[in-house]
């Protein structure tokens, strides 16, 4: 067995039963209640999320499906889509902030010095740092490839300036996985994991629609990092960028989906199923994505690259979770217009779905142009 001194039981990575993993997983929170205080601020569920991330991983569940090389105890990336959706499902985490460690973890395994990933990992995992991710610039979001924030060679140093912003819990966050430019072009642009304490960091949070204080703007003037905090070679950051989409609109999804079905679950018991057909609608959205994100999902497991055709299942996971809170508006009439209820935020965070990791009319184009291969207008 790979790492006995966890009470998980006598589980083999290597031969690994997933069914048979959900199943003692399920036992564990069962007996290990991580639910967490009602009516919790922002603030609250950031400090819950490393909770339940230091308790699992303490019990070993939150290092399956991640090598040893980072502290894991191996076995296929499944076994994390399979403990967060038992998070999701349980409510004991925000799913969202849940689900950046696996866009940012798989990213620093293949980027990072090895034993900068071996350094940092498992402060991620185990839930004593929060990390944030530093792509998009005032001016280059969609249009990621032409950002702007500097990064010049000092000696064996980098000095860098300029500004992000919408960046995630930059205001809770240890560290930051940086996409700076080093020169002009694609091939002009240099990520790093850089750490927020750093002098020369300004973090000033931004207040979303639905009330939180969840991203920040982040400028950088004359911020010095050492060279040896570069991830892969100068030049490298966009296709780091490329890579990290496959882990963006996989195994996150996957957790996203849960939680959307569990507030579905939720409209059918407060409305008494009153509209079977709009439910309905609701859950045909919901079901469609989970199987093309089932399939993606398999096709990551079996070796394949993911690419273009991954912006359908963001097109799907978007049109499903806005559509099941709009049923939920049209469900509840004045709910989300007049109470303070979690219906309310989780309605105004839904519209952000066509926006965060690519808006919807950027998918489309996709879509159109790679894949049908529509041409460029
Ligand atoms: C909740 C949330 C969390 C986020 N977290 C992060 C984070 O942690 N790190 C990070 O780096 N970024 C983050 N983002 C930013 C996100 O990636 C960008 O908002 C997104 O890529 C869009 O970029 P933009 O906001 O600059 O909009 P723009 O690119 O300025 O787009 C504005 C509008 O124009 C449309 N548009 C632009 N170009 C085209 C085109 N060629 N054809 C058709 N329509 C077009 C867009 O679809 C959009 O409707 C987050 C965003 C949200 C909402």
């Amino acid at each position: 067995m790979n790492g006995g001194d966890v009470n998980t039981g006598d589980i083999d990575a290597d031969d690994i039963d997933v069914a048979g993993f959900r199943a003692r997983v399920r036992a564990w929170l069962d007996d290990n209640d991580l639910s967490p205080a009602p009516g919790l601020t922002f603030d609250g569920q950031v400090a819950q999320l490393g909770r339940v991330r230091r308790a699992l991983y303490d019990a070993g569940w939150m290092r399956y499906g991640w090598p040893a090389e980072v502290g894991g105890l191996g076995g296929p990336a499944v076994l994390r889509a399979v403990l967060g959706e038992e998070v999701a499902t349980r409510d004991l985490a925000e799913p969202g902030i849940y689900s950046m460690i696996e866009v940012l973890a798989p990213t620093m395994i293949s980027y990072a010095p090895p034993e900068l990933a071996a350094e940092m990992v498992p402060r991620l995992l185990n839930g004593d740092e929060q990390w944030c991710q530093g792509f998009s610039e005032p001016g280059s979001g969609s249009d990621l490839a032409s950002l702007s924030t500097r990064a010049e060679p000092r000696g064996d140093d980098w000095v860098i300036n300029g500004q992000k912003v919408w960046t995630s819990l930059a205001q809770f966050a240890r560290r930051c996985v940086l996409l700076t430019r080093t020169a002009p072009g694609h091939a002009g642009i240099t990520a790093f994991f850089l750490d927020m304490d750093t002098p020369g960091i300004t973090v000033r949070p931004l207040r979303t629609m639905h009330g939180v204080d969840e991203f920040a703007e982040v400028f950088f003037d004359d911020v010095v990092v050492p060279g040896d905090r570069m991830l892969g070679r100068p030049g490298d950051g966009w296709r780091l960028a490329m890579d990290l989409l496959p882990h963006e609109r996989s195994t996150c999804f996957w957790h996203r989906i849960a939680h959307l079905y569990s507030r579905l679950d939720r409209l059918a018991a407060e409305t008494g199923e009153a509209d079977d057909a709009a439910l309905g609608a609701a859950y045909l959205a919901l079901h469609t994505v989970r199987c093309r994100s089932h399939e993606t999902q398999r096709r990551l497991a079996d070796g394949a690259r993911l690419g273009p055709e991954t912006s359908v299942d963001k097109v799907l996971l978007a049109t499903a979770e806005q559509r099941l809170f709009d049923t939920a508006r049209d469900l509840l009439p004045g709910v989300l217009e007049l109470d303070e209820t979690p219906w309310r935020s989780e309605y105004l965070y839904s519209r952000a779905a066509t926006i965060y990791g690519g808006t919807a009319e950027i998918q489309r184009n996709i879509i159109a142009r790679r894949l049908l291969d529509l041409g460029k207008d």
